[in-house]
């Protein structure tokens, strides 16, 4: 059997690392960009340098956003409503609910949702900043938009729970969302009407 040089080799495991990403589309993207302009393969290697080195999380939401700033550009834009703040599992759902342009509130990132299988506990997600957020007072709605999943459920319960003493409406996104789902699978009309039709968590 022939075996790949290795630098070529090694860009197909790289590849097929990647989420969604099988061994023939790994091997096809590689001898695409061995046989491409110098240009594509030096502006990818570039962004991939970049992606870690000019990003950081913002410390108030835990989104991602672009290295020396203070506060994301949602945290940082006085036009967004303070007092309502949607809590999401993922950077990617922030980056869906925006498309839909139907919330105007503030993001909280959990980077994860709680899963005792997987050992993941309330410390490893970032539930305790969300609960100083909302014991600081200014926040009047909290609108928790974790996936339709089992684990995403789980999650929206035990925040509730969490912030019950707390004096704040806590709604969930409507039902209408696929379950078990994720929320970056949904379609954005089906996403604005889960939005706008938000209900009281019970
Ligand atoms: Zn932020």
């Amino acid at each position: 059997m022939a075996v790949l040089p290795a630098p070529l080799q090694d860009l197909v495991d790289a590849f097929a690392r990647l989420p969604g990403i099988g061994p023939k589309t790994a091997s096809r993207l590689a001898f695409f960009l061995l046989r491409a302009p110098d240009e594509i393969s030096s502006s990818l290697a570039e962004a991939l340098l970049g992606l870690k080195r000019d990003t950081i999380t913002c410390p108030q939401c835990f989104n991602i956003t672009v290295a020396g700033r203070t506060l994301c550009e949602i945290c940082d834009n006085p036009q967004r409503d303070a007092a309502s703040l949607c809590v999401v599992e993922e950077p990617m759902d922030v980056l869906v609910l925006e498309a839909t342009g139907g919330f105007n509130g503030r993001y909280h990132v959990l980077h994860g949702v709680l899963s005792p299988i997987e050992g993941i506990g309330p410390d490893d997600l970032k539930i305790r900043p969300l609960l100083e957020r909302v014991r600081g007072g200014a926040i009047r709605e909290v609108l928790l938009a974790t996936n339709p999943s089992m684990e995403g459920d789980a999650t929206a319960l035990y925040l509730k729970q969490q912030m019950a003493s707390m004096n704040v409406r806590i709604t969930r996104l409507a039902r209408g969302l696929p379950v078990g789902s994720d929320l970056e699978y949904a379609d954005q009309s089906t996403l604005l009407r889960a939005l706008a039709g938000r209900q009281e968590m019970n």
